[in-house]
């Protein structure tokens, strides 16, 4: 099997950013949609101040949450009526849907060096756990949501590439089977920027546990490639250097919403989570220079899963 990383290479550098959808300040929350005045703009600005970086926008095709938990109380105490209805107010279908939004889609279709993966249908569901999309699914009920978002995303016109990272991180095994019977390449699922760096580490936070904490991993067979998230704005630039040193994969993350329902997201991509971005990144390019492989998720999902050519008989 090729290795995942290519032979002059020290180590690897990729950036993503979850949450990405048409929303504006003007709704429940900037998402993307303010395009150069909100959080896509701070990512221009990234992009432009280091020429080699490389960006995955986990984005979702049809985005209906507005609270990321429970809001009506009463409902969420009665155990089976709780699972069959929102426990939350959500956007109408349609609403955030990429296709009704043209701007944004041609916004992200100009951005240099970037990459659309996905991020769930809705982002929402039935039941305690609203951002939790995908949870106890069959196989085949994935496997027509996932194909719902593909369709969203072809309707629109946007060049996505074959991974996700699934809302809330979390990846059950039939979510898994169905994103590889579908043909997708990676998933974004593990995250851990808690568990101390070293090459023999293993996630143990959000999403998958189990997973190398600073190398990508072949799963269902070998038909997939999982990505664990192992750095973010919390996480001191010590850590980014000793995942580079261990010769590893430093994989940043971001979301595209800083607060929302008086929640805030550590990660956010605000000013400040942008400007400590761009001191991470120079120091990176100072000390490693070219020996630094600045990717993303699935150019080296692309690199791991090359078919074996067949040796000749000889
Ligand atoms: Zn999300």
């Amino acid at each position: 099997m090729s290795e995942w990383i290519p032979r002059d290479k020290q180590a690897a550098v990729c950036f993503s950013i979850d949450d990405i959808h048409p929303g504006k300040s003007s709704d429940a929350y900037e998402a993307g949609g303010d395009l150069n005045k909100g959080v896509l703009g701070r990512l221009c600005w990234l992009l432009r101040r280091h020429p080699k970086l490389e960006t995955t926008l986990f984005v979702t095709a049809d985005w209906r949450e507005i609270s990321p938990h429970p809001t009506r109380r009463i409902l969420s105490r009665i155990p089976g009526l709780r699972d069959r209805v929102y426990l939350t107010p959500i956007l109408p279908e349609g609403t955030m849907h990429l296709a009704r939004h043209p701007r944004f889609v041609q916004f992200l279709r100009s951005m240099p060096r970037t990459s659309v993966g996905l991020h769930g249908l809705h982002h929402v569901r039935k039941g305690l756990k609203p951002l939790v999309e995908f949870q106890d699914e069959s196989v085949e009920q994935c496997r027509r949501t996932l194909a719902s978002a593909i369709a969203v995303f072809r309707q629109a016109g946007i060049d996505f590439v074959p991974g996700m990272c699934p809302p809330a991180w979390n990846a059950p095994p039939n979510l898994l089977e169905a994103m590889a019977q579908l043909g997708l390449t990676f998933v974004a699922s593990a995250r851990d920027v808690r568990t101390a760096v070293d090459s023999a580490a293993v996630t143990n936070m959000s999403g998958m546990k189990g997973m190398p904490l600073i190398y990508p991993q072949r799963i269902q067979g070998g038909r997939m490639v999982q990505i664990t998230s192992n750095f973010a704005a919390n996480n001191p630039i010590d850590r980014a250097l000793q995942i580079v040193e261990s010769g590893g994969l430093l994989a940043i993350k971001a979301h595209a919403v800083k607060e929302a329902f008086g929640r805030t997201a550590i990660d956010g991509l605000d000013e400040l989570y942008a400007n400590y971005l761009d001191i991470l990144l120079s120091t990176l390019e100072d000390r490693y220079g070219d020996s630094l492989w600045w990717t993303s998720m699935h150019k080296i999902a692309e690199r791991m899963l090359v078919p074996i050519p067949l040796r000749k008989a000889s």
